[in-house]
């Protein structure tokens, strides 16, 4: 009989897949069983339109007005009605309409309005020329070369018509859908409430920036590369410290994190002779899977689920800590956020002009410097891959993404790259 998928039976029994190996989980496994155990935020809240930056839409937004609200013009010139011009080239300047003047005007045939970007189209005409395409002479204007009909007019609705979808629930909002939400005159908004992610490290070998430290000890970068790119995608932080490996310690902080927060997110422990460790205590608390995943780095990498708050157990190495949270955690923090359809910045072809020696059976995701000449994307990994190398994630801009079978890379070779500046 089929097994139905359960983090409880992955965790019980973890051969019961076919797909599921924990020697080397594929990255895209790693995804599908992350997403099948979380679930989305409903919880909304209503925020001012200024304040909804970097927020998720919790409801879709309906204009109810036309924008533009009125024909205008796009241009500083004359409007006129086209036909007339058929019999002669002059026009003769009726009045001045300047933004925001609200009268109605009528332009009879054989006269023109003289008005600015913005300003109401007079009824009677139908076409506007900028004042450079004419020539004035006196009261008049001559004109030599016929537009075409409508040219120079924003006409009502073309930006949004009236009782249209103007965004829907699940966007993320970045300033042009703060704009537009304000354009159609909304102040106030739903968006969904934040989410709280309780973070800490774990390792008796680590120090807080601020202390002295010693031989044999390693200042915690994690906990601030983490923290930022939480804040980044603008979710709470619950920082919990740095927790040493203390099986009591460590059983205490998971139980207060899975108390007051939506995920938790931690850095070492769980690696190959320390996982057994870490292992015993989450057993306890919850239940949780120790993947090892087809990608480099990053390797090592717990996930589970204190009953309904997941777990992302990270790696200790710092470039291996940030690269599986870019690659699994944030996409899945994005659903948990509310977010519709969050992707991944997408894959560039780059013509690689170094060579990189690769062997097939893992992702790779080496860190890179890519530069732009002539449309052409190139680029060139950082010096040290090597796991604990942070330097390497500071000097990158772009991740080359190499294939699980991909092989060595020779020089001018394409390979894709993914831009970082998309990822945060
Ligand atoms: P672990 O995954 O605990 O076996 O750690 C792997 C490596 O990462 C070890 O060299 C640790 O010292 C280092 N490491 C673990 N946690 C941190 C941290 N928070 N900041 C910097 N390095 C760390
Ligand atoms: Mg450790």
């Amino acid at each position: 009989m089929k097994k139905t998928i359960s983090l409880e039976n992955l965790v019980n029994d973890p051969g019961c897949l076919s797909e599921y190996d924990p020697n080397a989980m594929k990255i895209e496994v790693a995804r599908k069983y992350i997403h099948n155990f979380l679930k989305a935020n409903t919880k909304t809240e209503y925020v001012n339109t200024e304040d909804a930056l970097n927020r998720i839409l919790g409801e879709t937004i309906i204009s109810k007005i036309n924008v533009p609200n009125y024909n205008n013009s796009a241009m500083d010139g004359f409007a006129f009605n086209l036909d007339s011009l058929k019999e002669k080239n002059t026009l003769e300047i009726a009045t001045t309409i300047l933004a925001g003047n609200l009268s109605k005007h009528k332009i009879k045939p054989g006269f023109a309005a003289q008005v600015m970007t913005g300003s109401k189209i007079p009824n009677g005409t139908d076409t506007v020329l900028p004042f450079e395409l004419v020539k004035q002479e006196n009261d008049s204007i001559v004109v030599s070369k016929l537009p075409t009909k409508g040219a120079n007019i924003r006409k009502l609705g073309e930006d949004i018509k009236k009782n249209g979808d103007v965004l829907k629930k699940g966007v993320f909002l970045r300033p042009a859908e703060v704009g537009l939400i304000a354009s159609i005159g909304i102040s106030k908004i739903k968006v969904f409430k934040k989410i709280k992610v309780s973070f800490f490290s774990t390792g008796d070998e680590v120090v807080k920036a601020g202390q002295p430290i010693k031989s044999g000890q390693v200042y915690d970068s994690n906990h601030f590369t983490i923290q930022s790119m939480l804040k980044r995608i603008n979710v709470e932080c619950v920082d919990l410290g740095i927790i040493p490996d203390d099986k009591k310690l460590i059983e205490k902080t998971f139980k207060n994190a899975a108390k007051v927060s939506d995920a938790i997110i931690t850095t070492g422990g769980v690696s190959v002779g320390k996982a057994d460790f870490m292992k015993d205590v989450l057993k306890k608390l919850g239940k949780v899977l120790f993947w090892k995943l087809s990608i480099k780095p990053g390797r090592p990498m717990a996930y589970g689920a204190f009953k309904a708050t997941p777990y992302f157990g990270l790696p200790g190495n710092p470039v291996a800590a940030m690269i599986t949270f870019y690659q699994l955690v944030q996409p899945a923090l994005k659903y948990l956020m509310g977010q519709d359809n969050y992707k991944l910045p997408m894959l560039l072809k780059a013509k690689c002009v170094a060579p990189i020696s690769k062997r097939p059976g893992r992702m790779e995701f080496q860190r890179g410097f890519f530069t732009s000449k002539n449309g052409e994307l190139s680029v060139k990994p950082t010096p040290h891959q090597g796991s604990a190398i942070l330097s390497s994630m500071s000097k990158a801009n772009c991740l080359i993404v190499l294939d699980i079978d991909q092989k060595s890379i020779k020089v001018d070779d394409y390979v894709n790259i993914q831009l970082m500046e998309g990822l945060v």
